[in-house]
């Protein structure tokens, strides 16, 4: 069996649902269908939930009656006959008047707004199924509300995806398509929940895992993970292999194309992940598996949003035991640490999680002296094959960014990573730097 995920853009219009109708059933392979919500629906939904939270009930009904009016002419273009037509209607009928039933309660609350940005999920993948059962297709709607859920940490647990699947497949495993919502679970409560933005890739793979699937297929708007960022760089490439570690750290570090935490499940039990594109089928795409290509630099991403705190204390001279006394209080307060830059006597860390930050550095201040953290700092990773008896990798990354201020350094980690930190805005310069002291890529 294998796992297909289709992303908003896959899914954004009438003709790429036709389209991907003729995908998922152009071949014998049993498939699980996972569907994002239609694009631009999950980012409507949330302005909804910002007007409800700000007591903006007016200004929340013309968000949703402007989204209806898009679902609205959606179906009439998506569905060929007047059943499937009704059906259609009624989906967006019944959905959005629970949407505006979310609008009279008060107060308007973390749980209802997971509720109503659930609803693009929920949406999309009804749609599909009805336009399916028009078109007669073997093909069935499976809730994903009721095998994906999430710890109170807010980790999805395999074991319950597993258990429930497995119960769930026997009754209905016969059908050759199985559609399911991306991005949307329960938590511990009971109540609707996520799996962060952009989750559909971690639904995907995490089913994919759950079921030991024999590929998963991601299938977005473009041909595969490329070697630098296309929101930024103009001349970028595919790359047609990489390994799960390459693919984890691209992902982790802002290469958007995959939620951070994809690869996890796919790796854990060697489900190979194909990254696919629809508007192109034919492209050969990258598969992410364990062999890789032996090429020096493969790709570069970027991370925005984080937070470096520097802490300091003489008392590490010569001391043991204080660098986890540092680390335990980051533990404490759940917050994951990316690079590390130590010395004798003083540790750098960046995070990009600071909820808790004023607790953390009160407490680090109990026994370390902290400076004023640097906040808008971007991570830019660049992965490839850096064995370590390779000499003049990390002069050729520092002499492609020689004009950029660079605050801290992470190499040898890894064989496959080198991590620099700067403001965020050297960002656009430092990635356009690197493709073409890497890539031998320059702008015309
Ligand atoms: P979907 O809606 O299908 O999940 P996303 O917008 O989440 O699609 O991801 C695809 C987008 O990721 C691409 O359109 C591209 O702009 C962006 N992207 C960022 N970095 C990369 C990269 N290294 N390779 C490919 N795409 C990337
Ligand atoms: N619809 C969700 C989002 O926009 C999940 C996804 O697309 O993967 O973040
Ligand atoms: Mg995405």
């Amino acid at each position: 069996m294998q796992v297909w995920k289709f992303g908003g853009t896959s899914v954004g219009k009438p003709e790429r649902m036709h389209s991907i109708r003729n995908l998922i059933t152009s071949d014998d392979h049993q498939k699980i269908v996972v569907l994002s919500a239609l694009s631009g629906t999950t980012n409507a939904l949330l302005s909804i939930a910002d007007s409800l939270k700000s007591d903006q009930p007016d200004e929340a009904g013309e968000k949703i009656e402007h989204l209806k009016a898009h679902y609205d002419s959606f179906v009439r273009e998506l569905y060929k006959t007047s059943d499937g037509l009704t059906k259609g209607q009624k989906i967006v009928e019944n959905e959005f008047s629970f949407i505006r039933s979310l609008t009279r309660i008060r107060p308007f609350t973390l749980k209802q707004e997971k509720e109503l940005v659930a609803e693009g999920e929920l949406l999309s993948t009804q749609m599909f199924q009805a336009y399916l059962e028009e078109a007669d297709e073997d093909a069935i709607l499976l809730p994903a509300l009721e095998f994906m859920r999430v710890d109170a940490d807010g980790e999805p647990e395999l074991d319950y995806t597993e258990r429930k699947l497995r119960e769930l497949l026997r009754a209905h495993g016969a059908r050759k398509i199985i559609v399911t919502q991306g991005f949307i679970c329960r938590n511990p409560r009971g109540e609707v929940d996520n799996l962060k933005r952009g989750g559909s890739d971690y639904t995907a793979s995490l089913i994919g895992g759950a079921i030991r699937a024999d590929e998963i297929q991601i299938w977005t708007d473009i041909d595969g993970m490329h070697n630098n960022d296309p929101r930024i760089v103009k001349k970028t490439f595919p790359i047609r292999a990489l390994t799960f570690e390459e693919a984890a750290e691209l992902a982790y570090f802002g290469a958007k194309i995959l939620h951070p935490s994809t690869i996890t499940p796919a790796k854990m039990f060697g489900v190979p992940v194909r990254l696919k594109n629809t508007m192109d089928p034919q492209a050969e795409g990258t598969l992410i598996a364990s062999k890789t290509s032996d090429q020096v630099f493969k790709a570069v991403a970027a991370k925005d949003g984080i937070t470096a705190l520097y802490i300091h204390s003489l008392r590490m001279l010569n001391a043991y035991g204080f660098l986890r006394r540092i680390f335990e209080v980051f533990e404490k307060y759940k917050t994951p640490v990316d690079l590390i830059a130590t010395s004798e006597v003083s540790v750098s860390v960046t995070i990009d999680k600071t909820d808790n930050l004023p607790e953390l550095m009160a407490e680090l201040r109990t026994f370390c002296d902290l400076e004023e953290p640097d906040y808008d700092q971007t991570i830019v990773c660049i992965v490839g094959n850096f064995s370590a008896d390779h000499a003049g990798i990390a002069l050729q990354v520092l002499k492609a960014l020689e004009g950029i201020p660079i605050r801290m350094i992470s190499y040898g980690g890894t064989e496959h990573n080198i991590s620099l930190l700067m403001h965020g805005r050297y960002k656009a310069e430092a990635l356009n730097a690197l493709n073409e002291g890497l890539f031998n890529l320059v702008e015309a």
